[in-house]
């Protein structure tokens, strides 16, 4: 899930009501029913509960809109069973995974808006779904344990964003993101968590020129050092600064990470640069993978690991929700 579907996602949705009018029994997963943009590949009935598209299997039905591309309904709990199993590996322990479905229900259901033909697309810009192929038995399982259950706050579905490790400390809704609301339970908590992460602590070496690049419209000449500028409250660097032998220049942080990569750069959670041994390179070290924004998923299964439920994983990262089905 990535920035794209912040602001979309400020919309809150009644998706329930008119869901339960397009549910169809002949679907046998319960709930209510999403709308699925799948893309322009064939597809074909299996039967009356499941279909082909693109070589694979998903549950639901479907429509091919005027565009051609694929229209997907599939009841919110099936399509969750695929999402669930690919956003979280399904080995990890049965809190982490049920605290993964929780957030990826809610997240879906604060995301519908009646004013598209389609609740979601199947890619990172709102949640990876690979049909049936993708789902794995405990994935299911957590799924079916947390049946219909969303986080609220207030009277809303809460806001609802994950990333696969925060490196120590979660990333505010308010600094991740310009204009990015400030809400009272995504404002970033120090995590002991997620240290068995690989990208816990991680180091990239990166050309200099390729940096260079990643300050438009600047010529410093030759670049000489680069530096973190200023911090959030979580550490993340807000701006960048690259020194050069004719002058400075400075750009946002997310523009950096954009402009490097956002695998190369893993997060902004940045704790030393130093200039390569080589020739044209500078070492970066930081902390974490990701926007770092609410549950951290390397974090959740710390938490698992060491017996927490899926309840406590959740009020940590989302302090001041309500967990309630509907
Ligand atoms: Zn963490």
């Amino acid at each position: 899930m990535k920035r794209g579907t912040f602001l979309a996602a400020l919309a809150a949705a009644p998706l329930i009501a008119r869901a339960q009018e397009e549910y169809d029994p002949a679907v046998s997963a319960p709930g209510p029913a999403l709308r699925v943009l799948l893309g322009g590949a064939a597809a074909s009935a299996i039967d009356a509960t499941t279909f082909a598209y693109d070589g694979r299997r998903y549950r639901g039905t479907f429509t091919r809109r005027a565009d051609g591309t694929v229209l997907s309904t599939v009841p919110l709990e099936a399509y969750l069973y695929s999402v669930v199993a690919r956003e979280m590996s399904p080995s990890w322990p049965a809190a982490a995974l049920q605290a993964q479905a929780v957030a990826a229900r809610t997240y879906v259901l604060q995301r519908s808006s009646p004013k598209r033909d389609y609740d979601v697309v199947t890619s990172e810009a709102d949640q990876v779904y690979g049909g049936i192929e993708a789902e794995s038995a405990a994935a299911t399982a957590a799924v079916d344990a947390t049946a219909g259950s969303v986080l609220r706050f207030g009277d809303a579905f809460a806001q609802l964003f994950y990333s696969s490790s925060c490196g120590g400390h979660t990333e505010s809704s308010a600094d991740a993101w310009t204009g990015g609301a400030d809400l009272p339970y995504l404002r970033g908590v120090v995590c002991p968590w997620c240290t068995a992460s690989p990208d816990y602590a991680w180091t990239r070496v990166v050309p200099a020129d390729a940096v260079a690049r990643a300050f438009p419209g600047a010529d410093v000449g030759a670049p000489t050092g680069l530096a973190v500028g200023d911090t959030d409250a979580s550490g993340r660097a807000r701006s960048l600064v690259l020194t050069g032998d004719a002058g400075t220049a400075t750009t946002r942080g997310t523009a950096f990470r954009s402009a490097l990569g956002s695998r190369v750069v893993r997060s902004l959670l940045i704790r030393r640069i130093a200039n390569g041994t080589g020739p044209g390179t500078f070492v970066i070290e930081g902390a974490g993978l990701g926007h770092g924004v609410g549950l951290c998923q390397w974090g959740a299964r710390g938490m698992a690991a060491a017996g927490k439920s899926a309840d406590d994983i959740l009020n940590f990262y989302f302090p001041g929700t309500q967990r309630s089905n509907d």
